[in-house]
C-alpha cells in the first residue's frame, strides 16, 4: 500500500528528467510553455488574493500582514517570470525551475486555501458568495494556467479547490453546499483535462523529437556523405606520391581560371620538367626515384608559395600556376623554383643532383583556353631545353614563332616522299701530325622546297619527337655506305647516332646489317654519340655500343665538354676517340685559362689512353695550337667545310695534305 501510494505521489509529482533526448525536449517545452502562462499565472494570484482580501472589508488588521508578503511575493515572482520570458535554460537548470515551481504552487494552493477557508468561516453570510467566487477563480485560473506542467497544475486543484469545495459542502447553506459539488465536479473534470492535455503534449513533443531525431540523423548522414565525397575527391584530385595536385586537378583548376568570367588577375603558367632524374630512378631504384620526387614536391610548394597551385603532372613533370603580375615576376619566380630544385637532394645518406628546366607562360583569366596555355607552356619548355639545363623561358613572339616553324618542319618530314629531300655532306676528320685524311662524317643536310635548308641540329630532334629518325637514320647510313665504298679503304666512315637510336634495343644489330648490306665492313665504321644521347637509357646504350664495337666498328664520344663531361662516362665505356666540343677549341685560343682547360681535357683524354679529335677548328693559330698540344686528330672549317659526296669522294682520293705536315710548323695549305 505504501509502495504503491508512493508510486502515485511520483508520478503526480513528476517533474521529468535531462537524461534523455526525448525527456529533454519536454523539460524545454514544458518550460517554454510556462514562460508564456506564469506571468499571467501570478497576475490571477495577486487580483483574486487582492479580491479575497477585499472581500473580508478589512483593509486594515490581521490579514494586511500576509496579503502584503503574499502579494509583494507575487510581484516579485511575476517580474522574475517576465525577464525570463524567452530565455532558454539547459535542461538541468530547467529542472530546477520546474522543482521550484512545484513547491511555490503547493505554498500557494496551502496559503489560498487556508486563507479562503478561514475567511469563508469569519465572514458575514453577505460576503460568503465574494470569497467563493474569488477562491473558485483563483484555483480553477491557476490549474489552467499550469495545464503544460501537470504536476504543479493538479496542486491549486488538490490543495486549495478541493478543501475549499468541501469546507462548502459541509457549510450547511444548500446554495453553498451546491457550489461546492459543482466545484469539486469541476475540479474533476480539469483534473481530466490536465491529464489529457499532458497525454496529447507529451505525444506532441515526442512526435517533434522522433522529426528532429529524424532530422539531426539525416543531417549527420548528409554531413558524413559531404565528407566521403570531399575524400573521394581529394583522392581524386591528389598524385598518391608527393601530394601534390594531379594532372586532373590541375587542368580543372587551369580551366576554371582562365573560364573565369569575373575579372581576376593575370597569373603565370609552368611547367617543369627533370634533368637527370631517369638516370637516378634507373640506377638507384625506383624508392630513392621516390624520394626525390617527394623532396621535389616538398621544395616546390615550398617556393611557389601558398597562393600557388602546385602539381606533379607526369613522371618528373611538374606544374605550377602562380600568381604574378608581368613577365618580370613570372621569370622570377620560375628563377627561384628553378634554382630551388637545383640544390642537392640526400636520399638514404646518398646525394643526387637534378636540375629543372622551366617553361613559363603569363595568362589572363577569360582570354584563351586550356590547349592554348598549355601549347605555349610546352613551346616555352621546348625553347628552355634548347637552351641548356636547368634554363628558364617565357613563352614569347620569337618562341611562338619557332614553335610554328617546328610544327611547319614537323608536317613537312611527315611527307611520305620527305626521303628524297634529304643529302649527306662528309666533313673530313685529318690526323693532325701526317696530315693523313682518317675519315669522313657524315652529315645529315634537308633542302625543304619551302622551308629552305634545315640544320640537322633543328630537324634531328623533331624527328626523335615523331618517331621517324630510325627511319630517316637508315636511309642516310645506307647512302654514306653506298658512298663510302668509293673511297680509299683507310678511310673510314663516321656516323652520328641520336639518343632514340642510341637506346633502342636492336639498333647495333640494324646499323651493322645495313653496313653489311651495302660492303663496308664494320671496322670501316666509326659511330658519333653523344653523352646527353646517352643519358636517355645509359644500360641500352651501353648495350648497343658494346656490340657495335664488338663487330669492328669504332666509338667515338661527341661534343666532349658541351654538356657535364661526366667522367663516368669515360669510365663505363669504351671509347676509341673523344671528340672536344668546339667550344673547348674556341676558349683555349681566346684565354689562358682556356688554354690550361683544354691542356687538362687533353691530359685526361691522354691518361685514359684515348686519342682526341678537335672540333671546329676555325683558324690557322687553333689549328697550330692544337698540333702543338699534340692533340691527334682534327676537324673544322679551317681544315676543310662539309663537303657534298663528289667532292668529298675526289678529296679522299687525292690524298692532300691540308697542312704542311710535322708538328709546330706549318699552316694550312689545302683547307
Ligand atoms: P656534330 O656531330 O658535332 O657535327 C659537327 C657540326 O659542326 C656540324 O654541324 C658541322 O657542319 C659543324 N662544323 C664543322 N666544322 C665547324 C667549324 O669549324 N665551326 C663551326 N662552328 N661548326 C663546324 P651540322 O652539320 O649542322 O650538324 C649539327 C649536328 O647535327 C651534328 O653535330 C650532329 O650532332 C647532328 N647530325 C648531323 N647529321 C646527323 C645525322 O645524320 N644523324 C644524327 N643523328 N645526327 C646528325
Ligand atoms: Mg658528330
Ligand atoms: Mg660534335
Amino acid at each position: 500500500m505504501a509502495v504503491r501510494m508512493r508510486l502515485w505521489a511520483g508520478r503526480l509529482l513528476d517533474v521529468g528528467e535531462a537524461r534523455t533526448a526525448f525527456g529533454r525536449a519536454l523539460l524545454r517545452e514544458r518550460y517554454r510553455a510556462l514562460q508564456r502562462q506564469i506571468p499571467l499565472l501570478y497576475a490571477i494570484v495577486l487580483v483574486n488574493f487582492m479580491g479575497l482580501h477585499f472581500a473580508s472589508g478589512e483593509p486594515t488588521g490581521a490579514l494586511i500582514q500576509p496579503v502584503s508578503l503574499l502579494a509583494l511575493f507575487g510581484v516579485v515572482r511575476l517580474v522574475y517570470w517576465l525577464r525570463m520570458r524567452g530565455r532558454a535554460l539547459a535542461p538541468e537548470q530547467i529542472l530546477v525551475e520546474l522543482k521550484r515551481t512545484l513547491f511555490l504552487a503547493a505554498l500557494l494552493s496551502v496559503a489560498f486555501s487556508y486563507s479562503a477557508i478561514s475567511l469563508y468561516g469569519q465572514l458575514p453570510a453577505d460576503g460568503r458568495p465574494l470569497v467563493i467566487l474569488f477562491a473558485s477563480l483563483a484555483a480553477v485560473g491557476c490549474a489552467y494556467g499550469l495545464t503544460s506542467f501537470p504536476a504543479a497544475a493538479r496542486l491549486p486543484l488538490l490543495l486549495f479547490a478541493v478543501p475549499f469545495a468541501l469546507r462548502l459542502v459541509a457549510s450547511g447553506h444548500p446554495a453553498h453546499a451546491g457550489v461546492g459539488i459543482s466545484l469539486l465536479l469541476i475540479t474533476a473534470m480539469i483534473l481530466r483535462l490536465v491529464h489529457l492535455h499532458n497525454e496529447s503534449f507529451v505525444q506532441l513533443v515526442w512526435s517533434r523529437s522522433e522529426v528532429e531525431t529524424e532530422r539531426e540523423r539525416a543531417q549527420r548522414a548528409e554531413q558524413a556523405a559531404l565528407a566521403e565525397k570531399a575524400r573521394v575527391r581529394q583522392v581524386a584530385d591528389t598524385d598518391p606520391l608527393t601530394g601534390l595536385a594531379n594532372r586532373r586537378a590541375f587542368i580543372a583548376e587551369l580551366e576554371a581560371r582562365l573560364g573565369s568570367l569575373a575579372p581576376a588577375p593575370a597569373f603565370a603558367l609552368a611547367l617543369l620538367d627533370l634533368d637527370g632524374f631517369k638516370p637516378i630512378n634507373d640506377t638507384f631504384g625506383h624508392a630513392a626515384g621516390d624520394a626525390l620526387l617527394i623532396e621535389v614536391a616538398q621544395r616546390l610548394r615550398q617556393k611557389a608559395g601558398p597562393r600557388a597551385l602546385a602539381a606533379r603532372i607526369g613522371g618528373d613533370e611538374f606544374a605550377l600556376i602562380l600568381p604574378c603580375a608581368n613577365e618580370a615576376a613570372v621569370l622570377r619566380a620560375g628563377e627561384r623554383v628553378c634554382t630551388a630544385l637545383e640544390q642537392p637532394y640526400s636520399v638514404d645518406g646518398r646525394e643526387f643532383g637534378v636540375s629543372a628546366c622551366c617553361g613559363l607562360t603569363l595568362l589572363t583569366p577569360g582570354v584563351g583556353d586550356v590547349a592554348m596555355a598549355l601549347s605555349q607552356v610546352d613551346a616555352a619548355l621546348y625553347a628552355g631545353k634548347l637552351s641548356g639545363r636547368g634554363r628558364v623561358a617565357l613563352f614569347t613572339p620569337a618562341i611562338a614563332a619557332a614553335t610554328r616553324r617546328r610544327i611547319a618542319i614537323e608536317r613537312a618530314m611527315r611527307d611520305p616522299n620527305v626521303g628524297r629531300e634529304f643529302h649527306l655532306a662528309y666533313q673530313p676528320v685529318y690526323d693532325l701530325e701526317s696530315g693523313a685524311l682518317r675519315a669522313l662524317e657524315a652529315l645529315a643536310r634537308w633542302n625543304h622546297p619551302t622551308l629552305g635548308a634545315i640544320s640537322p641540329s633543328e630537324f634531328i630532334p623533331i624527328t626523335e619527337q615523331i618517331n621517324v629518325i630510325e627511319q630517316v637514320s637508315d636511309g642516310l647510313l645506307a647512302r654514306a655506305c653506298a658512298e663510302a665504298t668509293h673511297w680509299p679503304a683507310a678511310v673510314r666512315l663516321s656516323f652520328n647516332l641520336s639518343a632514340i637510336q642510341l637506346c633502342s634495343a636492336s639498333s647495333a644489330a640494324r646499323l651493322l646489317a645495313i653496313a653489311a648490306e651495302h660492303g663496308v665492313e664494320a671496322r670501316r665504321l666509326q659511330f658519333e654519340v653523344t653523352e646527353t644521347a646517352m643519358l636517355a637509357d645509359f644500360g641500352s646504350a651501353r648495350l648497343n655500343l658494346e656490340r657495335l664495337r664488338a663487330a669492328g666498328a669504332r666509338i667515338v664520344l661527341d661534343d666532349f665538354g658541351a654538356g657535364f663531361a661526366s667522367i663516368s662516362y669515360l669510365r663505363e665505356i669504351v671509347f676509341d676517340a673523344i671528340k672536344l666540343d668546339g667550344a673547348l677549341i674556341a676558349a683555349a685560343s681566346a684565354s689562358e685559362a682556356g688554354e690550361r682547360l683544354l691542356k687538362g681535357v687533353l691530359g685526361l683524354c691522354a691518361s685514359l689512353g684515348v686519342p682526341c679529335v678537335a672540333e671546329h677548328i676555325e683558324s690557322a693559330s687553333q689549328l697550330e695550337l692544337l698540333r702543338a698540344l699534340k692533340c691527334r686528330d682534327g676537324q673544322g672549317y679551317a681544315l676543310s667545310p662539309p663537303l657534298p659526296a663528289d667532292e668529298a669522294r675526289k678529296l679522299a682520293a687525292a690524298k692532300l695534305v691540308p697542312f704542311a705536315s710535322g708538328r709546330g710548323r706549318g699552316r694550312s695549305q689545302a683547307a
